[in-house]
């Protein structure tokens, strides 16, 4: 699907993986001490800006490792952890840009406290939602493990079928 991507050429090279990479489904590697994981994150802020979303975890572009970033944030998260979260949850409905035309409700936590390399941040709201779901990539676990499917998902997989295909 490199067609739906504008801009410079190399974007055709750094892109989402298909829904079926079993990279989707493992856990993600810490990224250690020695690496220099800049050059993945400048791949991940350009897919996330291409794409319009909230947030990426690395293995979205088949990168096996533990970092994930936010848009309003120019920081990354390198082998984060989620150090505190509030006992109030709530639900709202969330998409995934792995997972194309897919919603659904989750269950999370409003506020936690992510602990990374050389950051610890509060998290509140939107924020703390897609944190935990990009935190949940890298653990190998998707928003159809998480919730059911709304009727408003059209024509999307029932859930017992998602199981195979993702
Ligand atoms: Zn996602």
């Amino acid at each position: 699907m490199t067609t739906d991507v504008q801009g410079p050429e190399r974007l055709a090279t750094i892109k989402l993986i298909e829904a079926t990479n079993p990279i989707l489904r493992k856990r993600a590697r810490d990224v250690g001490q020695s690496a220099r994981p800049a050059a993945v994150i400048a791949a991940m802020r350009e897919v996330l800006a291409a794409h319009q979303g909230a947030g990426l975890a690395a293995p979205q572009i088949g990168v096996d490792w533990r970092v994930f970033i936010l848009a309003d944030d120019q920081q990354p998260f390198v082998n984060p952890v989620i150090a505190e979260r509030s006992a109030e949850t709530d639900v709202q409905d969330e998409g995934c840009l792995s997972l194309p035309g897919i919603i659904v409700a989750v269950r999370r936590n409003l506020s936690v406290t992510v602990q990374a390399k050389g950051r610890r941040v509060q998290l509140r709201g939107m924020a703390a939602r897609i944190a935990q779901h990009e935190i949940d990539h890298l653990d190998g676990v998707l928003i159809t493990d998480r919730g059911v499917l709304l009727p408003d998902s059209g024509d999307a997989p029932r859930p017992e079928q998602q199981e195979k295909t993702i």
